[in-house]
């Protein structure tokens, strides 16, 4: 069992009557009930919240961190990106979905813009799967077909990913990584596309899937105790 903390700035579903139509209680409280009926013990945070909800404990006891933005990544304090950032390296698992690909921990741990085109044109999706080993897509078939959503396109702003689990294709002529995954440190990354506030996405069994698996993938591991930073160090072979 992973403990998930689910983030989410909550603005949309508090400002838009469609969107609150959608996610009544919130994309994150969405997120977080379909993951918390897979198995997974979970929390939710969101921008109002002191320190936004990700305090040292709240970060210190999470194997897994899901972070949607969309219009509000400036406004979130850099003490605590810098807390997260530094949980990343530290081996905690970071899943970044849809338009918080320009959010500040995902930009500041990839070092690139992450910028990308859109069009919010109702247009089919149909997200290829090509990495079908990879344990993200597990239980999926050869691709996920989502009817009406806003097109992402490429050039997308993004180092080159470690793998790519997910290319989507658009009925407008686009293509876009719609799956990446990343290690920084310890920690490992994957974003994910789909998720626009104004569509269903997020309800859907496979989306779901996904980020189950995502979040199995993306826990830490015990791994070595031979974490010890930057330090001056005798031999380990002297006499
Ligand atoms: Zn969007």
């Amino acid at each position: 069992m992973q403990s998930v903390t689910v983030w989410n700035e909550f603005i949309h579903e508090r400002e838009d009557e469609a969107v609150a139509e959608i996610y009544p209680e919130g994309i994150h409280t969405t997120i977080a009930d379909a993951l918390d009926e897979r198995g997974h013990e979970t929390r939710t945070a969101t921008l109002d919240e002191p320190e936004h909800g990700l305090t040292d404990d709240v970060l210190a006891d999470t194997d897994v961190l899901i972070w949607w933005g969309h219009a509000a990544h400036q406004a979130v304090d850099d003490d605590v990106v810098d807390a997260v950032v530094e949980r990343v390296q530290a081996g905690m698992g970071l899943l970044v979905l849809h338009s918080a690909h320009a959010c500040k921990p995902f930009t500041r741990l990839l070092g690139t813009p992450c910028d990308l085109t859109w069009r919010e044109s109702d247009e089919r999706e149909r997200l290829w799967i090509t990495d079908p080993g990879h344990p993200i897509v597990d239980g999926l078939g050869d691709s996920i077909v989502i009817e009406e959503t806003e097109t992402y396109g490429e050039p997308f702003g993004i180092p080159e990913p470690d793998r790519l689990v997910f290319t989507s294709w658009f009925e407008g002529g686009e293509v876009f990584r719609s799956g990446c995954c990343y290690r920084r440190g310890r920690g490992k990354l994957f974003y994910f596309r789909p998720g626009h506030e104004t569509y269903p996405i997020y309800h859907r069994d496979d989306i779901q899937t996904v980020l189950d698996n995502a979040v199995r993938w993306a826990a830490p591991s015990e791994g070595a105790d031979a974490y010890g930073g930057n330090r001056n160090v005798e031999p380990p072979e002297s006499p």
